[in-house]
């Protein structure tokens, strides 16, 4: 039906001119909204110069040509003074060759020559043949107006026009670009590729740049084969073009203004971008290589392929600072790490639009679009918490992961690049056996990047010259695959040919090359030419290196400075009108500021973020619910109930307080709190927080607990003061809302890796946080934190705990019992005392104390023997906890309370049968355990 009412417009007297304003205005109404047009004119625009298959913003794409054309109408009509002046086949021709232009836009890269091996099999797209829109050779010599193509006048004869076209978009490069919504970001891409044709212009010095990366990447892998032949370095052969891609990458940065460049990869072409780009030294990977370890490492020490690097790199623009992330084998992970890395450089530098700080994450083919937090990675890049100002995203596409190449197998989407679409991100495919489309193209990505402050993809289409590993046979699965490979040559060999054929270069220049490369690897010394020594990180760890969790730390101060932060945070402008129940906490929290109610634990938290704000610290909380408090106590963001605007009275404790950002974390915990470990792990002058909505929905995130949190600093050295704070606690809510899994994080420790705490009153949860950032040890702190105990009456402190305490490790027997009479000593963490405090309040139970462990890892024997002081003569110990007996903290920290008991006494436990689930589903069913472990512990 469309095609019908096309044909009838085109024949129609539409076309002759003489009411050319009429449909230009209607045109342009349509331009702005389709449906203010009647529905017979929307086919018709919609059909205009759309592309088949085109999406609905192709018109405007070509708007300016469609309108030049009904201009030109009415003017060829008033010249001639005639109503049809121009032959409707011509027009109707013109209006074809529009569409073929959009037509490469939208799809030239389907038909693109990108892979150097030739073997991907793609249709062919009948939109990019002239015949496809009625074009014939007749028509080949004939001018065309060529719209909005950004290359030669207005017309174009149409067989140069075609080949433009194809040139542009069925090179080297396949630009995958219209399916952007923004028309001035689609405009600058056009602006970038066409005018050029897709191609670089480059001097000699740039192109003998481009070989001198080539040659350093296959040097340096050829010369690992031959002296360590088989050793796993997870070659880049195929992929050579990435190291010139990343010198582009970094010059071009450079020269916009770029101050650090943080980079995340994993294992493929790791060692080749550390000795080549980073300066790595090659001696120091050699000794890693023959499996020499150094004096200096205290810790587990990684395997080479997971190391990270620092430098500076001279820019033409200046310095650089370069930092490769560490990394583990679970492939993509590192990509949020680095974009909290850049988030946490950024704002120390106070560079809100991401210019001074780069991001790049490079991918491989099957991980990109096989691992889901690439896709939790996107969308986060936008939002006011994570976003870093874009980053660059490279893919290594090799086109196959490990052993699985078919792409039946490997994913159900065209592209492995697929995903970035979701984030409107431009995409470019790339031959990688065109280093300079490559580079090209690479220098494109920055400036967009820089421009528009988002994500833009390349995707570097090349192969794996060997398996997986070196170790492995890829023709036993791949064997098509590696027959061509085997007779395809380098990269190196391809770029050098030509630099010899075109007289770019002589070839003993390119043999010397290639000599002073070897001897450079034979000499040991660093490689590259712009490595500087470090300078420009601003950040200096010293003060946290080699500190302990249980060093002295300043934790008072006066009462007249407390006195005022309570007051600071319990205001509120008349103005700013709160919900009701919101209005009630704060009317309390005033209460609580003049000394006239116990403090809370809202209050108590808040005031802690308070004094180190005042600190000029940085404090940066996320999690789901952060703003409010999953269980409604926090409010640290108030939402005026008037105008939705929003008060923070922790932005208003004073002048030259130190910044806060408090913001609700996208629905993830994988790349939340992967980016949070990225942001402590590179800020640790402040306090960095990340709250779970329910405790144990941190178990999504389990890559990020194992892999960085509580080993990062064995295997790499690296520091991180992450807090974690995690509800927990049995209040009959069911299996997935009780626990969060304590015991799987006291499995982890070891080394005081990380400090796990489980504080229970307002007061300890204050100074737990304060001692996280005055003390100068930086390791992760894993909090269960409560949920009734948020509200509980007898869980309430005073200012002067606060003001004069410190964080009790160990809070000893609280009542005053006579300890002589005391027969049964009960350990316990958590809302649980409290319910054991009150059954024996309530049954006047004199003979059994009970003491709270706090901190159940790093152990705090010496606070816990000194507390046992006067229980030498019990010989009846209790562990008690509301957790099943396979779970919490009885397997893992019993050893410390046997350990901490009087010689000959017993250590027995009160608490669940062990389960396979955390809690139970039913309400009568968790009062009965609970009131039976509560027994149990009291001797009832
Ligand atoms: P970067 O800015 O990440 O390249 O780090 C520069 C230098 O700071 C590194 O070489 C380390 O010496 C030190 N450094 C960076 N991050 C940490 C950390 N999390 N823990 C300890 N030292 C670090």
């Amino acid at each position: 039906m469309h095609q019908g009412i096309m044909k009838a417009w085109l024949e129609s007297s539409h076309l002759n001119g003489a009411n050319s304003t009429y449909v230009e205005e209607m045109y342009e109404a349509y331009q702005e909204d389709p449906q203010s047009v009647s529905e017979d004119w929307q086919v018709v625009f919609d059909n205009l110069p759309h592309a088949n298959g085109a999406s609905a913003d192709v018109p405007e794409a070509a708007h300016s040509k469609v309108r030049d054309y009904f201009r030109s109408l009415a003017l060829e009509g008033s010249h001639k003074g005639s109503a049809r002046v121009t032959d409707p086949e011509v027009d109707a021709k013109q209006v074809k060759v529009l569409q073929m232009i959009n037509a490469h836009r939208f799809r030239g890269h389907q038909n693109a020559n990108l892979d150097p091996l030739e073997l991907w099999k793609r249709d062919k797209v009948s939109e990019l043949d002239p015949a496809f829109h009625g074009l014939t050779s007749e028509d080949m010599q004939r001018e065309f107006n060529t719209g909005s193509f950004a290359h030669g006048g207005e017309t174009m004869k149409l067989v140069d026009l075609i080949s433009a076209l194809k040139t542009t978009y069925c090179g080297s490069i396949g630009a995958e670009y219209m399916h952007m919504i923004d028309t001035d970001e689609k405009r600058w891409i056009q602006q970038r590729l066409e005018p050029s044709l897709g191609r670089a212009n480059y001097d000699k010095t740039a192109k003998t740049r481009i070989l001198r990366g080539l040659n350093a990447a296959e040097g340096m892998e050829k010369y690992l084969g031959a002296k360590f032949p088989g050793a796993k370095r997870f070659s880049l052969e195929g992929g050579d073009a990435l190291v010139p891609m990343m010198r582009e990458i970094i010059y071009r940065a450079g020269e916009a203004g770029t101050k650090e460049v943080v980079v995340g990869m994993a294992h493929r072409g790791r060692l080749n971008l550390l000795v080549n780009i980073l300066g790595k030294k090659p001696a120091e990977l050699f000794d890693e290589f023959a499996g020499k370890h150094s004096d200096a490492l205290n810790g587990s020490g990684d395997v080479k392929y997971h190391q990270g690097f620092s430098s500076d790199f001279k820019t033409p623009g200046g310095n650089v600072h370069l930092a490769l992330a560490f990394n583990p084998s679970h492939l993509e992970i590192v990509n949020p790490v680095v974009m909290g890395s850049v988030r946490a450089r950024l704002d120390r530098r106070g560079c809100d639009d991401g210019l001074e700080v780069l991001p790049i994450t490079i991918h491989g083919d099957s991980a990109i679009t096989g691992q889901g937090i690439v896709q939790e990675t996107f969308n986060m890049s936008q939002t006011r918490g994570f976003k870093v100002g874009g980053s660059i995203r490279l893919v290594i596409n090799n086109q196959v992961g490990f052993t699985t190449s078919n792409q039946d197998d490997i994913r159900s989407t065209e592209y492995c690049t697929d995903i970035a679409k979701m984030v409107q991100a431009p995409i470019f495919h790339v031959n990688a056996d065109d280093p300079e489309a490559v580079v090209f193209i690479s220098q494109l990505a920055v400036d967009y990047r820089n421009e528009f402050k988002r994500d833009v993809v390349i995707d570097l289409v090349c192969y794996r010259r060997h398996g997986h590993n070196e170790a492995d046979e890829p023709s036993a699965t791949q064997p098509l695959m590696y027959a061509k490979i085997k007779k395809h040559p380098t990269p190196r060999k391809i770029y050098a040919d030509k630099l010899i054929a075109e007289n770019t270069l002589a070839a003993d220049e390119v043999t010397g090359m290639i000599n002073d490369y070897r001897d450079a690897l034979d000499h040991g010394d660093c490689v590259v030419d712009e490595w500087r020594p470090m300078t420009l990180h601003s950040v200096d760890w010293s003060p946290y290196i080699n500190r302990e969790w249980d060093e002295e730390y300043p934790a008072q101060m006066s009462m007249d400075r407390i006195q005022n932060l309570a007051n600071k945070i319990s205001y509120v402008p008349e103005s700013h009108k709160l919900q009701s129940r919101v209005a009630k906490i704060y009317k309390d929290r005033t209460l609580m500021a003049k000394g006239e109610k116990l403090l809370d634990w809202g209050f108590a938290e808040t005031l802690a973020y308070a004094s180190i704000l005042e600190d000029k610290k940085r404090i940066r909380i996320t999690g789901q619910d952060s703003g409010r408090g999953t269980f409604f106590h926090r409010h640290a963001v108030l939402h005026n109930q008037n105008d939705a605007s929003a008060y923070m009275p922790l932005r208003n404790i004073s002048d030259d307080q130190g910044p806060i950002d408090l913001t609700d974390s996208v629905l993830s915990e994988a790349s939340v709190l992967a980016f949070e470990y990225g942001y402590a792990t590179a800020e640790p002058g402040g306090l960095t927080l990340w709250e779970a909505q329910f405790g144990d929905f941190a178990n999504c995130a389990q890559v990020v607990i194992d892999q960085f949190l509580s080993s990062g600093e064995q295997k790499w050295g690296r520091l991180c003061g992450l807090t974690m704070l995690l509800p927990h606690g049995y209040e009959g809510q069911g299996p997935e809302h009780s626990s969060a899994r304590l015991e799987r994080f006291l499995q982890l420790c070891a080394n005081h890796n990380m400090q796990v705490c489980v504080p229970s009153t307002p007061a300890q949860v204050y100074h737990m946080l304060r001692r996280q950032v005055v003390r100068p040890m930086r390791r992760p702190l894993i909090v269960m934190s409560p949920k009734s105990l948020l509200r509980h009456p007898l869980a309430v402190s005073t200012m002067e705990e606060l003001a004069q305490g410190t964080f009790q490790n160990v809070i000893p027997e609280m009542d005053s019992l006579d300890s002589n009479k005391v027969d049964r000593v009960v350990f316990c963490s958590g809302k649980v005392y409290f319910e054991l405090l009150e059954r024996r309040r309530k049954e006047n139970i004199t003979n059994v104390a009970l003491i709270r462990v706090e901190q159940l890892y790093p152990f705090p024997r010496e606070e816990m023997l000194e507390t046992l002081a006067q229980y030498q003569h019990v010989k009846d110990f209790v562990w008690c906890q509301e957790e099943p007996q396979n779970q919490g903290a009885w397997y893992c920290s019993q050893h410390h309370f046997w350990g901490a008991i009087p010689a000959g006494a017993e250590l027995t436990y009160a608490g669940r049968e062990a389960s396979a689930a955390p809690a139970c589903g039913y309400p009568t069913l968790h009062a009965q355990q609970q009131d039976s472990l509560i027994k149990t512990a009291l001797k009832l």
